[in-house]
């Protein structure tokens, strides 16, 4: 990749965006369409169509009518794993292009976007695609007079509704399993960040996946978002976004036919350093990385920092001198290690929530304000204490809270005090004490002595209010699967 490569493709005009639904490409049936503003400088790049609910209703119909029809869900195992691993052949292909484009569209720094949003999906798509035919129903141990034989069967139609953050790598992390299984699927991605999600199901059709199968519809949530979780037809409902949204889901689904809800939310994580950490200064560089890369806008960003007392003021140093040398900018020059705030509302309510903090320690002003686009300098707070609203709710933004501790037990206290519980991270050299923190931590994800690993052959879901599911690895598959018995008498 060059910079020259990537000035190209920024340049280059925004195909006109359109759904897919039953193969075909469409727009909103009402002929509505949303603006998509770039967060880069604030100019509108393109029209999305913005579905009304029977725009929804018919791609859930497309989708059960292949389901039905078996197109997908009868292709032989080896067939629907070539269809998937020719898709994430043809995702790489067109990487930097997917990356540019979604950058435009969110704001993600390039250097982080490529990496985690088109070559991640197809990672993960892959390896979903390499599972296809290597999971096995069950003959259980009964009685030698009767045959009980457990089928794994797709659950049928599911809907999956994505955040804007990470629109591609968490949109492979539902739909790769759903489709692996044999299911058909509507995805509605997020109003903020449609347009690289929609090429990417454009090149599933490419792939070979037979029209109907992945449909994909766009526009405002509560209109398109909710129809997919209000419709009768839809057997599953895979979510990843805020706690509110989440909720919304449960009561819809509890309205409708009782689908089953699974729900990627929030988080708070706490990242602990302890007195006896072995390296400060690789630790302060995992905390200020963990925080501020996508402007803090990662749902595992380690926000919540616990520094033991006596190194605090030495450690609160050290992440203000890194940060105050991070460079903030345009997302599409490969220099930038934090681009833009997804959008300009999104930017006034990351600041707003810094209203009245006294305690800033570096940062807290929007920047470069004269591009037209939405910029934050990383910002990091110190002196908090557990009551402080900063500390409590989530900002998902670059904003780093500070709080002192003084033990293991203090440390535990204020880590699992708290409503979310997706990721945390502890620093140490003692081995006794990495243990009873991963034990003892209230979270989905524990990190011992480095920060933000990632791979798909592990789970990642949350505790407590962070939800109820798990993206990612063997386990994801289990959300996408009937269990059903077969008694057979000999
Ligand atoms: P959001 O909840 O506002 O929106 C998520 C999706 O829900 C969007 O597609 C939106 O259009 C849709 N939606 C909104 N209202 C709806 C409604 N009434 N009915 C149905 N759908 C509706 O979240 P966001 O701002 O896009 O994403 C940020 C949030 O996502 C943060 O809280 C972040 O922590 C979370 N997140 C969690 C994970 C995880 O793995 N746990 C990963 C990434 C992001």
């Amino acid at each position: 990749m060059t910079q020259d490569q990537v000035d190209h493709l920024r340049a280059l005009p925004v195909a006109i965006p359109e759904m897919i639904i039953g193969g075909a490409f469409v727009g909103a049936s009402t002929g509505k369409t949303l603006d998509v503003v770039s967060p880069i400088d604030g100019q509108k790049i393109a029209d999305l169509p913005d579905a009304s609910e029977d725009d929804v209703l018919a791609a859930v119909a497309a989708s059960r009518t292949s389901f039905d029809k078996g197109v997908w869900a009868n292709m032989a195992p080896a067939a629907r794993k070539r269809v998937l691993l020719n898709w994430a052949e043809l995702i790489e292909k067109h990487a930097l292009e997917l990356a540019v484009l979604g950058v435009r569209d969110n704001g993600t720094e390039l250097s982080m976007a490529l990496k985690a949003e088109p070559m991640s999906a197809a990672g993960t798509i892959r390896y979903y695609a390499e599972a296809i035919d290597k999971i096995y129903g069950e003959i259980a141990p009964t009685d030698p007079s009767t045959l009980a034989l457990i089928h794994k069967e797709p659950v049928g139609v599911v809907g999956a509704i994505v955040p804007w953050n990470f629109p591609l790598m968490i949109t492979a992390w539902k739909i790769a399993p759903a489709l692996a299984m044999g299911n058909s699927v509507v995805l509605k991605p997020s109003e903020i960040a449609s347009l690289s999600v929609l090429r990417v199901v454009a090149l599933a059709l490419d792939a070979g996946m037979p029209g109907g199968v992945l449909n994909v519809v766009t526009g405002a949530g509560p209109v398109a978002g909710q129809a997919l979780a209000m419709s009768m037809d839809v057997d599953a409902l895979v979510f990843t976004g805020s706690g509110n949204v989440g909720r919304k889901l449960m009561e819809y689904a509890a309205q409708s036919n009782l689908k089953r809800v699974f729900l990627e939310l929030g988080g708070k994580s706490p990242h602990i350093i302890f007195e006896d950490t072995q390296d400060l200064d690789q630790a302060a560089q995992a905390v200020v990385s963990g925080i501020f890369r996508n402007s803090g806008q990662v749902c595992i960003a380690g926000s919540r920092l616990l520094v033991q007392d006596n190194i605090h003021d030495t450690f609160v140093e050290k992440i203000v001198a890194l940060t105050e040398n991070m460079r903030v900018g345009d997302p599409l020059d490969m220099n930038t290690q934090i681009g833009a705030v997804s959008s300009a509302s999104h930017l006034e309510q990351v600041l707003s929530a810094l209203d009245g903090v006294k305690s800033i320690a570096t940062g807290g002003k929007p920047i470069l304000q004269e591009t037209g686009g939405s910029y934050m300098q990383p910002t990091i707070v110190a002196d908090m204490s557990a009551d402080d609203a900063l500390v409590r709710h989530e900002v998902f933004g670059p904003v780093l809270t500070v709080s002192r501790f003084s033990d293991e037990t203090d440390a535990l206290t204020q880590a699992n005090d708290s409503e979310l519980g997706l990721a945390s991270g502890v620093w140490t050299s003692n081995l006794g004490r990495a243990h009873r923190m991963i034990s003892k931590l209230r979270a989905g994800v524990v990190h011992v002595n480095t920060y933000g690993g990632a791979d798909n052959t592990v789970p990642l879901g949350g505790f407590k209010q962070s939800g109820n599911g798990h993206d990612k690895s063997l386990h994801a598959i289990e959300k996408f699967i009937n269990k059903k018995t077969a008694w057979i008498k000999l």
